[in-house]
C-alpha cells in the first residue's frame, strides 16, 4: 500500500474577490485549461486533502471534484471565501463529513473593505451559521492577519468560539500563487501584541486542539519578525500541491512556480519519482522563504510533534501559576526590536518583501 500523503488541489485561479493582500483575481486560469476529473483521477491516495482556489465554488463541477477525492483521500477540508452560499450548502448535503473554512478577514467593515465583496462578511458568516446548523461538524472561519484587521483578530476569534467553529490565521506571504510580491507587517509590535492576545486565549482553552494552535500563532509571531522557521519545511517530500493546469509543485509559498512534473502529461508514478521532482525537492531543502502557512507547518508538526508538544507543556504548566502565560518577549527578534538592537528596516529586509519585484503569476503561457 503506497504511503498517503497530504495534497492540495488548486481547481482553479478565478475569483470573485479582490481581496487586497492578493492578485490572484487579476491573473485568472481559463476555465477550459482547468484541471479535469481525469486529472484528479491520477492524483495518488492522500490522508488530507484540502481544496482551494481563487475560489473553489466557482468550478460549475466542484460537486464532481469532491465525489472524485472523496475516493481517495481520508479527509477533505474546502477553503473558500463563503460568498457562494447556496453552493455550498448543496455541496455539504451530499458530504456532510468534509470540512469547510470560510476566509473572514475581519470584522464587518474591515472584512468587507479588505476582500471587496459587497456584503462579503455576512455572506461568509451567514454561510457558516447555517452549515452549523446542517450540523456539520468540521466547520470554520480563516483570518490572513496584517496591519488593518490585526486589532480584530481577537475579537473575531471570539465569535468562532461562540459558535464553537475551528478559527484557522495566517499572515501576509508573498508568492506566485498570491501573484503578490509586496505584501508586509509594518506596524510589527502592534501585530503581534494581538497574537499574543490570542495565544493566551487559546491557552488558557481546555483544547488540546487549541494549544497546538496557540504554537502556531507563536511561529506566526517569528515569521512576521523575519525569523527561520520553528520547525524544517518538508514539502514536496510527502506533501504536494497541484495548480489549475495540472502542475505539481511543493507548496505555495515559492517567488515562482516550482514545477516537478505534469500530471495531465504524466502518471503519478511518472512524475513523483523524476529526476524534475527530485531537482524541486533540493530547491526545497534549501529555501529559505521561512512561510509559516498551515499547509506547510501543519504536517511539520505532525512530524515533529515533540517541538511543539514541549513548547504547549512548559506553557500549560505556566498557566497554572500565571495570568498570562505567553509573552511574545520569548522571541529574540521581539526583544531585539524593543531593545533598538534592531531596526524596523532590518526585519524588512528579512521577509519576502521586495517593492521592486514583478510578481510572478504562475500562469501557464
Ligand atoms: S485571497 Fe483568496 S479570495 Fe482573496 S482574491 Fe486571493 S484567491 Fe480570491
Ligand atoms: S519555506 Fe517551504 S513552504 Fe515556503 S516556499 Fe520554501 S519550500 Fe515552500
Amino acid at each position: 500500500m503506497p504511503k498517503k500523503l497530504n495534497g492540495t488541489v488548486i481547481v482553479t485561479y478565478r475569483c470573485n474577490a479582490r481581496c487586497n493582500m492578493c492578485n490572484r483575481y487579476k491573473a485568472p486560469s481559463d476555465p477550459k485549461d482547468e484541471i479535469s476529473l481525469e486529472t484528479i483521477r491520477k492524483l495518488p491516495p492522500m490522508y488530507f486533502t484540502n481544496i482551494t482556489g481563487g475560489e473553489p465554488f466557482i468550478r460549475e463541477d466542484i460537486r464532481d471534484i469532491v465525489r472524485e477525492l472523496r475516493k481517495k483521500s481520508d479527509r477533505i477540508v474546502i477553503s473558500t471565501n463563503g460568498f457562494f452560499t447556496d453552493k455550498i450548502i448543496e455541496l455539504c448535503k451530499e458530504f456532510p463529513d468534509i470540512g469547510i473554512r470560510i476566509s473572514i478577514e475581519g470584522l464587518e467593515q474591515t472584512n468587507n473593505e479588505i476582500r471587496g465583496l459587497p456584503d462579503g462578511f455576512n455572506r461568509g458568516y451567514t454561510t457558516l451559521k447555517k452549515l452549523r446548523e446542517m450540523g456539520m461538524k468540521d466547520v470554520g472561519f480563516g483570518m490572513t492577519v496584517q496591519d488593518r484587521n490585526a486589532p480584530d483578530l481577537c475579537e473575531l476569534y471570539k465569535l468562532s468560539d461562540e459558535l464553537d467553529m475551528e478559527f484557522a490565521t495566517a499572515s501576509l506571504h508573498n508568492s506566485f500563487y498570491f501573484v503578490e510580491a509586496r505584501n508586509i507587517i509594518h506596524d510589527r509590535p502592534m501585530v503581534a501584541q494581538h497574537f499574543e492576545d490570542l495565544v493566551n486565549m487559546l491557552l488558557k482553552s481546555n483544547s488540546p486542539k487549541k494549544w497546538f494552535r496557540a504554537y502556531f500563532n507563536h511561529g506566526l509571531i517569528n515569521y512576521i519578525y523575519g525569523q527561520k522557521r520553528l520547525l524544517p519545511c518538508d514539502m514536496s517530500f510527502d506533501t504536494f500541491f497541484i495548480d489549475p493546469y495540472g502542475d505539481v509543485m511543493p507548496c505555495n509559498g515559492t517567488k515562482d512556480k516550482e514545477v516537478m512534473g505534469n500530471l495531465n502529461e504524466q502518471s503519478w508514478d511518472e512524475l513523483w519519482n523524476s529526476d524534475q521532482a527530485e531537482v524541486v525537492r533540493k530547491k526545497v531543502r534549501h529555501c529559505d522563504r521561512d512561510c509559516w502557512m498551515i499547509g506547510s507547518v501543519s504536517p511539520a508538526m505532525h512530524k515533529y510533534i515533540w517541538v511543539p508538544a514541549w513548547w504547549v507543556i512548559r506553557h500549560k504548566f505556566k498557566a497554572l501559576f500565571m495570568k498570562k502565560p505567553y509573552s511574545m518577549y520569548e522571541l529574540k527578534a521581539v526583544r531585539d526590536l524593543r531593545d533598538g538592537k534592531v531596526t524596523k528596516e532590518e526585519l524588512d529586509k528579512c521577509s519576502t518583501c521586495d517593492m521592486c519585484a514583478v510578481a510572478n503569476d504562475g500562469l501557464k503561457k
